[in-house]
Parts: C-alpha cells; structure tokens; sequence
C-alpha cells in the first residue's frame, strides 16, 4: 500500500495550497510541502490533502 501511494500517487497529487509538489516521508507516514512547510497525514493510505488538517512544520 505504501508503495503504491509513494508511486502512482505521488506522481499526481499536489499541495492544495500552492499546487507544488509533495514528498512523501516516513515515520511519520505523512506528506510534506517544503514551500508550505506542510504536513499533510496519511489516513489508510490515502493522502489527507486539506489544508486544515494538515501539520505545520517548524523550520
Ligand atoms: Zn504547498
């Protein structure tokens, strides 16, 4: 599943925010926008792409 979400998925979601592109990092399962300094969580798999759910990151 993880592999899966890291290969197709990845490939064409983006940050709700800015549009850019996610990475995908481990422990926490999450994906992170370095321009928004966004973590966004992964919920069964699948990407919990809204903004107002998502991690702020501290630099
Ligand atoms: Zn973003």
């Amino acid at each position: 599943m993880e592999s899966l979400l890291s290969e197709t998925l990845l490939s064409v979601i983006a940050c709700p925010q800015c549009k850019g592109s996610l990475v995908l990092q481990k422990e926490p399962l999450e994906l992170v926008c370095p321009a928004c300094k966004l973590a966004y969580a992964v919920v069964e798999g699948k990407p919990l792409l809204l903004v107002e759910k998502a991690r702020q990151l501290n630099s």
